[in-house]
């Protein structure tokens, strides 16, 4: 099969479209054919050496498919399922081996490539809005960039708990896809000095939550428009990463709450796993809950998807093609 694989980190020219041997599964492992796999901000990062991994390594932590084979004692699924799944590496490939208890059977209405685009971004933005800060009506928060993958899911998701959102966005064409998103308000953090429009937008009182997966560029300011008790989560750093912090920040800024959290931690059993995906499928089966997947790419042209990804040139969900 052909798949992509990283043996020195570097840029996007640094993936090589390889052969690799095809997988056979083993006791509790499923292989699957995929149809789509997902592109996320974290296989950036694997790539690019941010975050380290041993060489060579295989990238891509979610796809959409069929099952085409089945290990020993595998009871989740058959030959024929359509499935997703995230969290295992190699999902940039034709054929991948995956733990049974990681896959996730689609329901009727939602296809593969829906279920490529959902889990990664989908399971983190349902964990943002329902767990690490349950939003609630009353509640305002602020997700930084936007119309991103995440961003999308996140400004429907608080929505759907009846919150208020300010998104943040680089571009016009980006405010008004977070706007159909949602958001009741959209600031151009590129233009506009984001915490004294969000001290505007709030009467000074500022948010009770405020989603930042930039990093780099908003971290430090963003603790200016957090209301007193509120809760700085940060969840990524497209930017770059953040210095060193001070936990004093907390309490000049009105008794502040800061976590740094991953989805792994959000879907470590199978039975969390199948809650989350079952309430996001749902969403979207609905129509509460629109994927946006305008970005394909064949999987050999994954360098140019990262270019696009990282370029900021992307919106919603990135999909390779195999
Ligand atoms: P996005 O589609 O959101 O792409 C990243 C966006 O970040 C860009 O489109 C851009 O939006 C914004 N951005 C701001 N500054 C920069 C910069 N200097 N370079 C590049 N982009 C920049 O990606 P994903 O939806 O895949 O991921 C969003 C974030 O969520 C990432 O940081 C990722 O690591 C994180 N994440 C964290 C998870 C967790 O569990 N902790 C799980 C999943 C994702 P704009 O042009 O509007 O500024």
């Amino acid at each position: 099969m052909k798949g992509i694989r990283v043996h020195t980190a570097g840029g996007p020219e640094a993936m090589r479209y390889e052969d690799i041997p095809d997988p056979t599964p083993k006791a509790g492992e499923a292989v699957v054919k995929i149809d789509a796999a997902g592109v996320n901000y974290i296989d950036v990062y694997q790539r690019s050496g941010q975050y380290k991994q041993a060489t060579p390594f295989a990238l891509g932590l979610e796809a959409g498919g069929t099952v085409t084979a089945v290990g020993p004692n595998v009871t989740e699924v058959k030959v024929g399922d359509k499935v997703a799944y995230t969290g295992v590496p190699g999902a940039y490939a034709e054929l991948a081996v995956v733990p049974a208890q990681r896959l996730v059977k689609l329901p009727p209405g939602i296809t593969t490539r829906q279920g490529a685009a959902m889990m990664l971004q989908g399971l983190t933005a349902h964990y943002l809005a329902c767990s690490t800060y349950p939003l609630k009506k009353g509640d305002t928060c602020l997700v930084h960039a936007a119309a991103g993958g995440v961003g999308l899911l996140l400004c429907q998701m608080a929505k759907l708990r009846g919150a208020r959102v300010i998104g943040t966005v680089s571009t016009d064409d980006k405010a008004k896809l977070a706007r159909g998103a949602g958001a009741d308000d959209v600031i151009l953090y590129t233009q506009q000095d984001f915490v004294a429009e969000v001290k505007r937008l709030t009467d000074g009182k500022g948010v009770q939550v405020n989603y930042d997966s930039v990093g780099k560029t908003t971290f430090e300011k963003g603790f200016d428009c957090i209301a007193p008790r509120g809760m700085m989560v940060l969840y990524g750093q497209s930017s770059g990463p953040i210095g060193p912090f001070d936990l004093g920040i907390l309490n000049a800024r009105g008794s502040l709450f800061v976590t740094r959290p991953s989805l792994n931690h959000h879907i470590p059993t199978r039975e969390e796993l199948l809650q989350r995906t079952g309430e996001l499928a749902g969403w979207i089966r609905d129509g509460k809950v629109q994927l946006r997947m305008e970005f394909e790419f064949p999987l050999k042209d994954v360098g140019e998807a990262h270019r696009a990804l990282e370029g900021r040139k992307t919106t919603g969900k990135v999909l390779l093609i195999p």
